[in-house]
């Protein structure tokens, strides 16, 4: 692999930076099991207070390794170092900070068997999925912000006749905190701290303590790929202690969350008062709504994939399907009877196509949301229960059966709450109004997949329904250009593209007189 150098220019004096020599992973194993570390500053360590907490395997229920259970004094330190880093890092040129992140994204793509195959440990999700998905997407992100940096401008104002002219000087914020959830670790993990990092920015990061172990392999490449020591910050633990420390530090100018929406509220409680920029990207409870005139082969195709991929467990998966009257049965029979035929399956099996859900408590969270439906009134078509372990080794892991219920009202709990594992309703719609009274029946507004070969009504329907999202004949295809977020109860700001170098820095308007 070629890695870069630059010069930093800093203070009026030139700076000679060598990227780091390649180093060899240092994974550490204790016996069989990983002993992950914080990265803070140059070095990797574990809490100060020496606590730790358990890594378990979704597959398996089996622990497969520990984590530092960092506190506060973690996030103190990690502010010292990041602080002492911002100065230079601050005004280090766009190119370097471009290269750097350009050389993380290859050490992504030169690590991505062992990165696949640890996330479809740690998560549970098909190996193919991390393969095709996480790992790809974790890459594009670095490399697609180190490419957006270099092309990001901001406003001139120049009035006609001139006296003044003004013109927006976008600084970077400081040091900023990036927290992300377990669902698509390191995938949203890079998602956050790329646009942090490219637009100047230090960061103290926190991955979800639940699927930490991507970030931890993330965490030995930082200095290889040039960054120095103190840009990036990688801090493991429960949210309620080391990621409430980061909220609510007071010299942590931004926040940038993804996860629950009562995570995401208590966050805001805490920030809001101290005046820090939020970035909040919360939960869904997404509408698909088919009308008689699709391609049915490819909405169904298409439906079962945004319905039950990563087990259901990604933010943007439709759990609400609003099927036209005039294809209703239809639609449900055919759906059925192929959810009927997905079992779960080990996750490190090539073929798997469905694999664990993420935690034993995430689990039982699912079967109470599916209790809870049936004690409701609602109608269960397949699924229901758990699922048989595909195999020896799966015997203790968590697998939950692909669940689809009918006969829900919109006001249904099963309809409302964010479940997110397996498990969908079907409802019925008998016109164009009601199917957007339908979709927006909810205090969600993520996003919405609208099925029709009539573009105009598909216009008319997207503009009507309440989501940051709208995808037409398609789902999951994302351009990293484009702005990425929910309204009402899925979250306020925009991520992705110009909106995330926005989020990242601080817009000062400068005016000057040119008589
Ligand atoms: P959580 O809200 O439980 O956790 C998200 C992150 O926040 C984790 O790192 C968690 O740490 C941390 N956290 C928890 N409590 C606090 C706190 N008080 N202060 C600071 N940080 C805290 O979400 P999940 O991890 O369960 O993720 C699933 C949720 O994420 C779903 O609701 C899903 O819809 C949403 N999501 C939204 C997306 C979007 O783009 N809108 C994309 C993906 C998921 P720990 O794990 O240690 O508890």
């Amino acid at each position: 692999m070629h890695f870069d150098s630059s010069r930093v220019k800093s203070d009026g004096k030139d700076k000679k930076v060598s990227l780091k020599k390649k180093q060899t992973l240092h994974f550490v194993y204790l016996g069989s099991m990983l002993e992950l570390l914080n990265l803070i500053g140059a070095e990797l360590k574990p809490a100060q207070d020496g606590h730790w907490l358990d890594q378990i395997e979704p597959a398996t229920g089996r622990v497969t390794g520990r984590l530092p259970r960092s506190k506060k004094a973690d996030v103190d330190e990690a502010y010292s170092a990041a602080n002492e880093a911002f100065p230079i890092w601050s005004v280090t040129p766009i190119e370097h900070r471009a290269a750097c992140l350009r050389n993380l994204a290859a050490l992504i793509k030169q690590h991505s068997d062992v990165l696949a195959h640890a996330e479809s440990q740690d998560n549970g999700k098909p190996i193919s999925l991390a393969k095709s998905v996480d790992i790809p997407r974790a890459e594009q992100n670095l490399a697609y912000f180190a490419s957006a940096i270099e092309q990001f401008s901001s406003e001139a104002h120049i009035p006609a006749g001139p006296s003044h002219i003004n013109y927006t000087h976008r600084k970077p914020i400081g040091v900023v905190g990036c927290i992300s959830p377990w669902n698509l670790p390191l995938y949203l993990f890079t998602w956050k701290i790329a646009p942090a990092l490219a637009a100047g920015n230090c960061v103290i990061a926190k991955p979800s303590e639940i699927t930490p172990v991507t970030a931890w392999m993330l965490s030995q490449w930082v200095l290889e790929a040039g960054f120095p020591p103190g840009v990036l910050n990688i801090v493991h633990g429960l949210g309620p202690e080391v990621g409430q420390a980061i909220v609510e530090h007071p010299a942590i100018k931004a926040i940038s969350f993804t996860g629950g929406t009562a995570t995401g509220a208590h966050i805001a409680r805490t920030a809001g008062p101290m005046f820090k920029k939020m970035s909040l990207e919360l939960g869904g409870k997404n509408p698909a709504i088919l009308f008689a005139d699709c391609d049915f082969e490819k909405a169904l195709q298409t439906t079962i994939r945004s319905s039950f991929a990563n087990q259901g467990q990604i933010c943007l998966c439709s759990s609400r399907i609003l099927i036209e009257d005039a294809i209703y049965e239809q639609f449900r029979d055919a759906l059925v009877s192929k959810v009927k035929r997905m079992i779960p399956g080990d996750p490190m099996l090539s073929d798997t196509k469905m694999g664990a859900v993420v935690s034993a408590s995430h689990r039982d969270k699912i079967l109470g949301h599916i209790q809870a439906a049936q004690l409701e009134g609602a109608t269960l078509l397949c699924g229901g229960h758990l699922a048989e372990a595909p195999n020896d080794r799966c015997e203790k892991g968590y697998f939950v059966q692909p669940t689809v219920f009918e006969n829900a009202g919109p006001d249904c709990a099963i309809n409302q709450e964010e479940v997110f594992g397996p498990v969908i309703t079907l409802q019925r719609f008998h016109s164009e109004s009601e199917a957007l009274q339908l979709a927006n029946s909810s205090n969600y507004g993520l996003a919405c997949t609208i099925w029709t070969q009539d573009l105009g009504k598909a216009h008319r329907v997207a503009a009507g329904v309440e989501s940051g999202i709208a995808w037409v004949n398609c789902w999951l295809v994302r351009d990293l250009r484009t702005p990425f977020g929910g309204v009402k109860a899925s979250g306020v700001g925009r991520e992705g593209g110009w909106s995330a170098l926005q989020f990242f820095t601080e817009p000062q308007n400068v005016c000057v007189s040119l008589t």
